[in-house]
């Protein structure tokens, strides 16, 4: 019985080819980006430091200053505003 990948269509005779084919079609193991904060204004992201892992307030984008409101939880943005610039 042949492995078929459903994505090429391809046949394989062994489930190591298959298994190695299959795992050409998955992302490569680059590490993968952590899970942080964008700046909602460039794109930068902002490093997040572990004692922020649940953190809620005011964040400041090193690249350009973009003050926004976020809160954390367990390293992940629940939420992120950029803040009306008020005086
Ligand atoms: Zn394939
Ligand atoms: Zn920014």
């Amino acid at each position: 019985m042949a492995f078929r990948c459903v994505s090429c269509g391809i046949d394989f005779d062994s489930a190591e080819e298959f298994m190695a084919h299959k795992q050409s079609h998955q992302a490569p193991p680059v590490e993968k980006p952590r899970k942080g904060l964008l700046c909602l204004m460039c794109g930068t992201p902002i490093p997040l430091e572990p004692s922020q892992a649940n953190y809620v307030g005011e964040m400041r984008c090193p690249s350009c200053g973009q003050i926004m409101k976020v809160r954390l939880e367990d390293g992940e943005v629940l939420f992120a505003s950029s803040r009306a610039s008020q005086t």
